[in-house]
């Protein structure tokens, strides 16, 4: 049998798994548009968005999911998913107060991939890759190629770990660590399990929601196995983002036994409104997922035209929390450089 995987570039410098290694997912994620022209036309956009989205590509790779594209509505250039993949010539505009590492985390970066700035818990750089890239990320700036963690790397951080008994989570982050294979995130996990202080691990990861193929019964294979109680931190927009794949994936997670969240960040001409927050909260309810945090933007270079004012989200919030039973309410948050946690903004 023929059954080669799609797609593959020439250049890609890891070698194609064998097919009976190849989970569906891995295909999915290999499989993402990246190229603006094919994203256009699949949408019926009108070619003359396609000079900016040039080159804000050259900036930052447009990459985007085959699955989540089809949650976009077709001929509208400000569909919400669609405004936070496709790149605009705004990218390259340079803006006073934005920068490229805007929280500070780089110079508080250990060689072990290790950032400890908060009681209790760490979290783990495990790969630099995703499976999308999104327009108002930090990351457009070190999109650190797909170098993916070696079993080997593991070694310090876990040592790190395990000689600080003050620390009771580990939260598993990138980039986005469902992009590595089940193998290597097993082997970690048992690696954790056996630090006795360790209670829970954390995995932050917008794949359940951009590639729902990720979750399948390898993933939840490990995921329900580790004696440590398990949190999934989804990441998720707008209710569009929502749909019954999503729905499915999360149903799933929830019945190995995760603790179910989600993180957005609040973003111009995305979800800036109180009918599209409160939406997006009711929807997550709906699918098990509780809403934990509202971020401002994190104010990074290329991505100013995301900006809503602080002024403006706080009463945005304020708006939610009077509609929204008070379990749906996220909390909004800034994180600033040096502080002990995130920081609250109330109004
Ligand atoms: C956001 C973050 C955490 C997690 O904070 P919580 O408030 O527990 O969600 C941990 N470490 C770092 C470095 C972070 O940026
Ligand atoms: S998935 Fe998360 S880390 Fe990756 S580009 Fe999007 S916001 Fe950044």
């Amino acid at each position: 049998m023929e059954n080669r995987l799609p797609h593959k570039p020439a250049s890609c410098k890891h070698p194609a798994p064998s097919r009976e290694e190849a989970p569906l997912w891995r295909r999915a994620y290999a499989d993402a548009i990246t190229r603006a022209d094919e994203l256009l036309n699949l949408l019926d956009l009108p070619t003359h968005l396609l000079e900016g989205a040039i080159t804000g590509d050259r900036l930052f790779g447009l990459r985007v999911p085959r699955g989540f594209a089809a949650r976009m509505r077709r001929g509208d250039p400000n569909d919400p998913l669609l405004r936070q993949v496709l790149p605009l010539a705004e990218e390259a505009r340079e803006t006073e107060g934005f920068s490229i590492d805007p929280v500070g985390d780089l110079p508080s970066m250990s060689a072990t991939g290790v950032l400890h700035k908060y009681h209790g818990r760490v979290l783990l750089v495990a790969t630099g890759a995703c499976a999308v890239n999104c327009r108002y990320c930090f990351r457009r700036h070190f999109p650190y190629g797909d170098a993916n963690a070696s079993a080997g790397q593991w070694r310090a951080a876990l040592d790190y770990i395990a000689a600080d008994s003050s620390i009771t989570e580990v939260i598993l982050s990138g980039g986005d660590p469902l992009v590595l294979g089940d193998h290597k995130l097993a082997e970690l996990t048992q690696q954790l399990e056996r630090i006795p202080h360790l209670r829970r691990l954390r995995v932050h990861s917008r794949l359940p929601v951009v590639l729902p193929e990720r979750i399948d019964e390898a993933m939840l294979d490990w995921l329900g196995r580790t004696r440590l109680q398990t949190v999934m931190v989804l990441h998720a927009n707008h209710a569009n983002e929502l749909d019954h794949t999503v729905a499915r994936a999360c149903g799933r997670l929830a019945a190995a036994g995760a603790s179910l969240l989600n993180q957005s960040v609040l973003l111009r001409g995305v979800n800036d409104s109180g009918q599209a927050l409160a939406n997006l909260s009711e929807r997550l309810f709906d699918i098990g997922v509780m809403p934990y945090y509202l971020h401002v933007l994190d104010r990074v270079q290329g991505a100013a035209h995301f900006l809503v004012p602080e002024h403006r989200a706080l009463r945005l919030h304020e708006q939610i929390s009077r509609s929204l039973p008070g379990y749906l309410v996220p909390r909004l948050t800034r994180e600033d450089a040096g502080a002990s946690h995130k920081t609250w903004l109330l109004g």
